[in-house]
């Protein structure tokens, strides 16, 4: 009885095996070929501009509050025109768990995840990127978006006076 159950299993796992032997097989020869990840992925973050050309970070130190391992630093600074910017600004992605909190904090958009996954180092210091190695020439995944056009110093409408921006809205007014 038990021959019979042993043959079974044996029979059950060759099928498994022959199975798979005719599937296509899914193995990607990577470095020599490379995936394309999803435009969502989270890899290492870059810096991006606003459509004018712009920094659009204004050191604003909410990505570096929201990061869990402490892996963002900068130091803020002024222009003659009062607009804020990042006089250096730099990421240990030796620490970085990509989790994309400082992209979902930053009010600016400044910065944002990128598909870049090839960022391994035999060097761990060759991990820590400067302001110019992560400043991109371009708006990255939002490139209509400009935070000074709708509260940066050159906005001088009132509130609800800006392109895209609704009236405010009255509190009293939602009062049973
Ligand atoms: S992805 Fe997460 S861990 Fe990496 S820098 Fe941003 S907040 Fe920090
Ligand atoms: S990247 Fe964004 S959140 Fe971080 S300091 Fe610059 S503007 Fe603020």
């Amino acid at each position: 009885m038990s021959i019979f159950k042993d043959v079974k299993a044996i029979s059950i796992g060759l099928w498994t095996t022959w199975k798979h032997m005719l599937r296509p097989t899914l193995t990607i020869q990577y470095p020599e070929e490379k995936r394309t990840p999803p435009p969502r992925y989270r890899a290492r973050m870059v810096l991006t501009k606003d459509p004018d050309g712009e920094e659009r970070c204004v050191a604003c130190y909410l990505c570096s509050g929201a990061c869990p391992v402490d892996c963002i630093s900068m130091q803020a600074a002024e222009r003659a025109d009062g607009r804020r910017y990042a006089a250096w600004f730099r990421i240990n992605f030796s620490r970085c768990i990509f989790c994309g909190f400082c992209a979902e904090a930053c009010p600016t958009m400044a910065i944002q995840m990128s598909t870049d996954y090839e960022i391994c180092e035999r060097d761990i210091m060759e991990l820590v990127y400067e302001k110019e190695d992560l400043l991109i020439d371009g708006c990255g995944k939002d490139p209509d978006y400009n935070f000074y056009r709708h509260s940066g110093i050159g906005v001088v409408n009132p509130r609800g006076g800006n392109p895209d921006e609704e009236p405010p809205t009255d509190p009293r007014g939602l009062m049973p």
